[in-house]
């Protein structure tokens, strides 16, 4: 079996201004793929093509995928990858605001940007969600970033369905504990309560979790890898970690 060939091609990575979107943009530009990474944090940017992109804003992903597209000059991967959580509470102290940032980033950006893209996709494309192990089996005081993820998941499922007999091919990516920015922003700032997610833990990087994405985009064209679910050795679920004391 010959794997797929990605030099050449073309990609839009969402979130690429930090941790797994960077190093994922870096795999593929080193593969020989040009990439056009959307932030809100554009100066974090090092892509072949740097746009300002708030999935949560639909004049900025327009703006954003008519850009992409021009300068691209079309698109065959998408990277849906921008995403957060916020606190990490039980249910019954969780705030409006908190719910809000979460849905419109996780699951509305995500599907508005899938929605912008998907026209411009050109035959033998691919996209990639990136979901999470929250999207497989609830653990405690993380109910909407749960909801976020399992709605990603169903997406993904729903999509796989619409696109049979179109030639582009869909993979989602549930990941476990990586070690990023992302409990930073979960804790909103708090750089200890976020030190003390990764200590103990030989938690995956952001560099084995693009490693899985290339595995799939590169794949034999009849092969879809519908989903990847991948954690650290010592993360059984999303709830049990086993840490040195
Ligand atoms: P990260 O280092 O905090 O990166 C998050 C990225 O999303 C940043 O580039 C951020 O860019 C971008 N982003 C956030 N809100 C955005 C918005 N409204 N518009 C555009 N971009 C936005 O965290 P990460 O771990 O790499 O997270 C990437 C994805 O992996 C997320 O979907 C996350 O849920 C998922 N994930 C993470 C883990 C983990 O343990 N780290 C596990 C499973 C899944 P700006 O702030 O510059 O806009």
């Amino acid at each position: 079996m010959s794997s797929y060939d990605i030099s050449g091609k073309t990609a839009i990575v969402t979130g690429a201004s930090s941790g797994i979107g960077a190093a994922t943009a870096r795999a593929l530009r080193e593969a020989g793929v040009r990439v056009a990474g959307g932030a809100r944090r554009v100066e974090k940017l090092d892509t072949d093509v740097r746009l300002e992109l708030d999935v949560t804003d639909r004049a900025s992903s327009e703006r954003f995928v008519d850009e992409a597209v021009q300068q691209l000059g079309g698109v065959d991967i998408l990277f849906n990858n921008a995403g957060l959580a916020l606190g990490r509470y039980p249910f019954d102290e969780s705030n409006e605001e908190d719910e809000h940032t979460v849905f419109e980033t996780n699951v509305n950006g995500l599907v508005r940007m899938t929605r912008l893209c998907l026209p411009h996709l050109r035959d033998g494309g691919h996209i990639v969600n990136m979901g999470s192990v929250a999207g497989r089996q609830a653990y405690e005081n993380g109910a909407t970033y749960i909801t976020s993820k399992f709605a990603v998941r169903g997406f993904t499922y729903a999509l796989r369905e619409d696109l049979l007999g179109r030639p582009i091919r869909i993979t989602t990516v549930d990941a476990g504990l990586v070690d990023t920015e992302f409990s930073v922003v979960r804790f909103k700032g708090d750089t200890q309560k976020a030190a003390a997610v990764y200590q103990g833990i030989d938690a995956l990087s952001a560099e084995d979790i693009a490693d899985c994405i290339m595995w799939a985009l590169t794949r034999p064209w009849h092969v879809n890898v519908d989903e990847i679910v991948v954690k650290a050795r010592n993360q059984a679920s999303g709830g049990r970690i086993l840490r040195d004391s």
